[in-house]
């Protein structure tokens, strides 16, 4: 099995990493940052995203797994003294083709702008904002009008993000077997002249959403981690990838629930 790490670069992140590869390279697992067959993010929730981006274009072959150095992540859900327990696991793995893993649906983005169309996939979110000024737009579903949003801005999730910023907006949590996306509000503008729905909506694997910003405007749109400023969209549809997922090694159950209550919830 080939295999990478991803560590966030602080001192115990570092230590974790050395420590990893002296443990399973004893086991036989062949070091390859090119096309490893796993990736072994150390750090936080942050690090998978940045994982993620950095081996996006082979989802289909690569499973994550996450160590979490700080706090308990939703992607980074093993702890620093299990390291032991997670190297054996990978050494029973060793000549097996088939990793035990589970897949979660993503985000699809296809932004159209004056020069062409580009189409990007997020783990935890797209969102979109104003820059000097309220954002201003048209917001289709299924091709058809829904309405005209104003405010600072719209995040559009997946399950799995819908712990994250979507949190935040106060969007529902969504359980990651559920194909699904949820468009949640920032601080829209409601009163006699702008109307918008007000809560999040969540759409089925077969639905779409277009976003039609004022013309011109100058928008920050984020991709996860990923932020960028610009001038010149026409539209951008948001929907579950039709053909893309991220896989998770599982090698070991962790409900989403019980996560969910250890993060947000638990005092002990
Ligand atoms: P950051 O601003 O340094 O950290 C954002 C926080 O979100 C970190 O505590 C991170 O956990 C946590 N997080 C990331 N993905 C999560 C998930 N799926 N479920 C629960 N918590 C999650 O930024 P970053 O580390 O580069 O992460 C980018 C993410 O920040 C974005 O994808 C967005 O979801 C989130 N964000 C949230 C807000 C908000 O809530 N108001 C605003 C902007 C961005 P770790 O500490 O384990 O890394």
């Amino acid at each position: 099995m080939k295999y990478t790490v991803v560590q966030r670069g602080d001192e115990v992140s570092k230590q974790l990493t050395e420590r990893f590869h002296q443990l399973v390279q004893g086991y036989g697992l062949i070091l390859d940052e090119q096309s490893p067959d796993l990736v072994l993010s150390i750090g936080g929730d942050g690090t998978m995203l940045q994982a993620f981006h950095k081996y996006v274009g082979q989802l289909n072959r690569i499973a994550f797994v996450g160590i979490h150095t700080g706090h308990l992540g939703f992607f980074a859900d093993w702890k620093p003294d299990e390291i032991e327990k997670l190297a054996e696991m990978m050494r029973l793995q060793v000549g097996n083709a088939d990793i035990p893993v589970v897949s979660y649906p993503l985000l699809e983005i296809q932004t159209i702008t004056e020069s062409g169309m580009e189409t990007s996939l997020a783990l935890n979110e797209f969102t979109l904002k104003g820059v000097e000024e309220t954002l201003v737009a048209q917001l289709n579903i299924n091709d058809e009008m829904f309405e005209m949003f104003r405010g600072d801005g719209i995040c559009i999730s997946t399950p799995m993000g819908s712990t994250a910023y979507n949190k935040s907006l106060g969007g529902a949590m969504v359980h990651p077997s559920i194909e699904a996306i949820q468009m949640a509000e920032i601080a829209s503008i409601n009163n006699r002249v702008y109307r918008t729905l007000g809560s999040s909506v969540i759409l089925p694997k077969h639905h779409h959403c277009d976003i039609y910003p004022r013309t011109k405007q100058h928008m920050l749109l984020s991709l996860d981690h990923l932020y960028v400023q610009r001038g010149d969209v026409v539209s951008i549809r948001c929907r579950v990838s039709p053909d893309a997922k991220v896989r998770f090694a599982r090698f070991r159950p962790f409900p989403f629930w019980s996560r969910v209550r250890e993060a947000f919830i638990a005092t002990n």
